[in-house]
């Protein structure tokens, strides 16, 4: 049984409903839509076909909507890419011109006025990298550094460029409220600086009489300054190694992912581990060694769940890089039960009754011998809270609430299932012993259940008992 989840990143590659399915028979648990690329009305028809597979699946799938923030990014190109060389002059400009080897247009009007010559720009995630000549309002000429291919809407960053962007922007609210049209069942924020930017987004679906998880891709300098305050207020995090790596040099990026990824299970945030994990794949049915290498690494530093990004959305092997990532996370997991039953971590919040009930679930399933953790929860805390020390005991969570079920996808080691709902604690200990035995809990086994009682307020972790399965 895998633990660690996996996301993917959805484009055509996997439009077809067929391929989608293979997808979550391979192991998709969440699906990204990255609102950078496509049209709102390819998302919710990705959407929807994501939820037709669910349904003739049975398997919950959460889906993820990835909002831009204020990257910058490139617009197309005549003939969909072209590739640069070393010395090349290239131009950027900010009125729209059909993109070819000479110039592109870029989508922030004011990028020319804060730039300065002599500055460097990194463009693909770094793959290509620019410098500046001269700046001459709308155009700013360069010269290519480091040649690469690039290819339509690719991002464009300016390393400590400190520009005068806010991290939620006027789009971002736009592209969000069409995801809560297509019932989307979580958002990540792109380049999130502080909390404030959390709080913004917050702020909007209070606007909106909406509430949804709020993920922040942490892939700024700043960010990670003020990574507790930020884990406070959000509600799960992405390491997103992609600008990650060309905001800070990329080799600070291998330790920073282990600091990150500590701190989130510190707090019992899921934590995705993202970007270039079997990139390899695009081309070709199997990973490199390195990238075998860096995803068991990811999965023992402690990540929720890994995610795919070109290798799914554009690539020639979706399917395959799903049955590599689950075979090679599985596989990665046989470590962290090697002399544990359990990770003690710290937490971030201690003196919380529910965390310490929590704990004590994984030390009661140590110490009776249990068959299964079953968490009984109307909003996912009490799974989040028991996941976050790695049990090796399987964990079942139960939610009458379906969106809470698909919010669940992205925790680590958590079986998400519908329930009926519960009002006395005897209908909660059915519940749970039933959903135990479903999942193939044999007669005799036994589980411990814990949860919120029905008596407790909504993310309150007030229970926790043994029982036996009938
Ligand atoms: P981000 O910084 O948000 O990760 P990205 O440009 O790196 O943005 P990814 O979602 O990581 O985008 O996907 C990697 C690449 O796959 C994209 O740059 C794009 O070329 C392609 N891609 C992703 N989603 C789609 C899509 N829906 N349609 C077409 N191409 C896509
Ligand atoms: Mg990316
Ligand atoms: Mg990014």
């Amino acid at each position: 049984m895998r633990r660690t989840k996996i996301v993917c990143t959805v484009g055509p590659a996997i439009d077809d409903p067929k391929k989608l399915r293979l997808m979550v028979e391979a192991g998709a648990d969440v699906f990204r839509l990255n609102f950078s690329h496509g049209s709102p009305e390819e998302h919710s028809a990705r959407a929807e076909r994501i939820r037709l597979v669910e349904k003739a699946t049975g398997k919950p799938l959460g889906i993820l909507a990835d909002l831009p923030g204020p990257k910058i990014r490139i617009s197309n190109f005549g003939d969909g890419s072209v590739s640069l060389n070393v010395g090349d002059p290239f131009t950027l400009t900010t009125v729209p011109v059909k993109g070819d080897r000479r110039r592109v247009s870029v989508n922030y009007p004011l990028l020319a006025h804060e730039v300065r010559p002599g500055q460097h720009l990194l463009l693909a995630d770094g793959i290509v990298e620019l410098r500046i000549d001269a700046v001459a309002p709308p155009d700013i000429h360069c010269t290519v550094v480091l040649g690469g291919t690039l290819s339509n809407q690719k991002g464009l960053s300016v390393p400590r460029g400190g520009l005068s962007l806010s991290a939620f922007t006027e789009q971002d609210r736009v592209l969000f409220r069409h995801g809560l049209d297509m019932g989307v069942s979580m958002a990540a924020l792109s380049f999130v600086r502080s909390s404030r930017d959390v709080m913004a987004a917050r702020a909007f679906l209070a606007e909106q009489a909406a509430s949804m998880p709020l993920m922040a891709k942490i892939e700024k300098p700043e960010a990670i300054t003020e990574l507790d305050d930020i884990l406070k207020h959000v509600d799960s995090l992405m390491v997103a190694r992609g600008d990650l790596g060309v905001e800070i040099p990329f080799s600070e990026v291998p330790l920073i992912q282990k600091d990150i990824i500590r701190k989130a299970v510190t707090w019992a945030k899921p934590v995705v581990t993202a970007t270039q994990m079997l990139r390899s794949m695009v081309e070709s049915p199997r990973p490199t060694r390195a990238e075998a290498t860096d995803v068991a690494n990811a999965v023992l530093d402690g990540s929720d769940a890994v995610m795919l990004s070109e290798e799914s959305a554009i690539g020639a092997y979706p399917v395959e890089a799903v049955r590599a990532l689950a075979a090679i996370a599985e596989n990665a997991e046989k470590r962290l039960f090697e002399n544990r039953t359990f990770m003690d971590m710290p937490s971030g919040n201690p003196s919380d009754l529910s965390t310490a009930i929590g704990h004590a679930a994984c030390v009661l399933a140590q110490d009776a011998d249990a068959a299964a953790i079953v968490c009984c929860t109307r909003t996912g805390y009490t799974a989040r809270l028991v996941a976050r020390h790695r049990p090796r005991t399987p964990v079942i969570a139960i939610s009458p609430k379906l969106e809470t079920v698909r919010r669940m996808t992205l925790v680590w080691g958590v079986k998400p299932v519908l329930a009926n709902e519960f009002h006395t604690l005897d209908g909660m200990i059915k519940n749970a012993l039933g959903a135990a035995r479903d999942a193939g809990v044999l007669p005799g086994g036994r589980i411990v259940i814990t949860g919120g009682s029905p008596s407790a307020g909504p993310g309150f972790t007030d229970f926790l008992r043994v029982a036996v399965v009938p």
